[in-house]
């Protein structure tokens, strides 16, 4: 089985590098995914089985506020140009990785299913990063109904690493970030914010893991990929402060920084899956990722 893995430089590629070695990890230099002349030639150079499509333009969120038109037009292209040329080349599976901004900013009741994807708009700040990632849900809908593939697509939640990128503070993921204020915080860590928004946070790993399994159980299914707690920005804080026994006092600035209020999802149709799954624990990420930082 020739499995294709677009995105392998990226923080979940490197996961699946380490425990899926096998399959294809085309770089960008190889293939821009935006050139759908070159993804012909790499698709036919390969012939894959399977394709996970990890690769996407990613960043914070001052990053997603300033060019919202890249956000979308990057994002939309790769996935249309890949899914396109995956099925021109028959290739027997393709799983699609979305994001939890896909999801409405706001519904009345938490935490959020599958089906609660069309409730309402994704959140403002990244507005057009959510709806190009929500399209692709809707084109892989569009290629298994008129032309009978099984792809499918799964959706995680907010994902942290020791392979994030620790030198752009643009790309840095939100626990990497807060590591970073930690180990270099001098009595005092000033976060961005009110401390009380609630988030999920998954170990990049994991995610890996659930990806390979899906490939080698060929599982067709979409769903969210989260762990169950949705904790407060601040209760996340204290956790690695306890974690990794450092007294710092926590000072909160900008409270209008704060962004959306939740954005939980469940796992229930996940668990089905991996019914005996254990997620990564919190202080077991951060310990991972704190020995990374500089
Ligand atoms: P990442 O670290 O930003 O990596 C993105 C990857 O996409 C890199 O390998 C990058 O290549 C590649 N890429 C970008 N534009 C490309 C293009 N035009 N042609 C070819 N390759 C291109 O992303 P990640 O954090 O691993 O995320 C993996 C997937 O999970 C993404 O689809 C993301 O939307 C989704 N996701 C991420 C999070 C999170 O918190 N990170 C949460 C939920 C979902 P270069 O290295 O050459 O730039």
């Amino acid at each position: 089985m020739r499995i294709l893995i677009t995105g392998g430089s990226g923080m979940v590629g490197k996961h699946l590098k380490e425990i899926l070695p096998e399959a294809i990890y085309p770089t960008r230099e190889e293939c821009d995914l935006t050139d759908i002349d070159n993804l012909r030639w790499l698709i036919s150079a390969y012939n894959p089985d399977k394709i996970i499509h990890l690769a996407a333009k990613v960043g914070g969120i001052q990053d997603n506020i300033k060019k919202p038109a890249e956000y979308f037009d990057d994002n939309v292209l790769m996935n249309t140009n890949l899914l396109k040329v995956a099925y021109e080349y028959n290739v027997k599976r393709f799983i699609g990785v979305l994001s939890t901004c896909i999801y409405p900013d706001k519904v009345t009741s938490y935490p959020m299913v599958e089906t609660d994807m069309f409730l309402g708009p994704p959140t403002t700040t990244n507005f057009s990063y959510g709806y190009a990632k929500r399209c692709l849900a809707v084109q892989i809908e569009a290629y298994n109904k008129q032309y009978n593939t099984k792809y499918n697509y799964i959706t995680p939640c907010n994902l942290y690493s020791e392979h994030d990128n620790f030198n752009n503070k643009n790309k840095m993921h939100f626990i990497t970030s807060l590591l970073s204020k930690i180990k270099n915080s001098k009595g005092t860590i000033n976060l961005l914010g009110t401390g009380k928004p609630l988030r999920q946070f998954m170990y990049a790993g994991d995610l890996a893991y659930i990806l390979k399994e899906m490939v080698n159980k060929d599982i067709i299914s979409s769903f969210n990929v989260a762990p169950s707690d949705n904790l407060s920005i601040d209760s996340i804080t204290k956790i690695a402060l306890k974690t990794l026994d450092i007294k710092s006092k926590i000072n909160y600035i900008m409270p209008e920084l704060d962004g959306q209020y939740r954005k939980d999802v469940s796992n229930t149709k996940m668990l089905k899956y991996f019914p005996n799954f254990n997620f990564t624990s919190l202080e077991e990420g951060i310990k991972k990722v704190y020995d990374k930082i500089s």
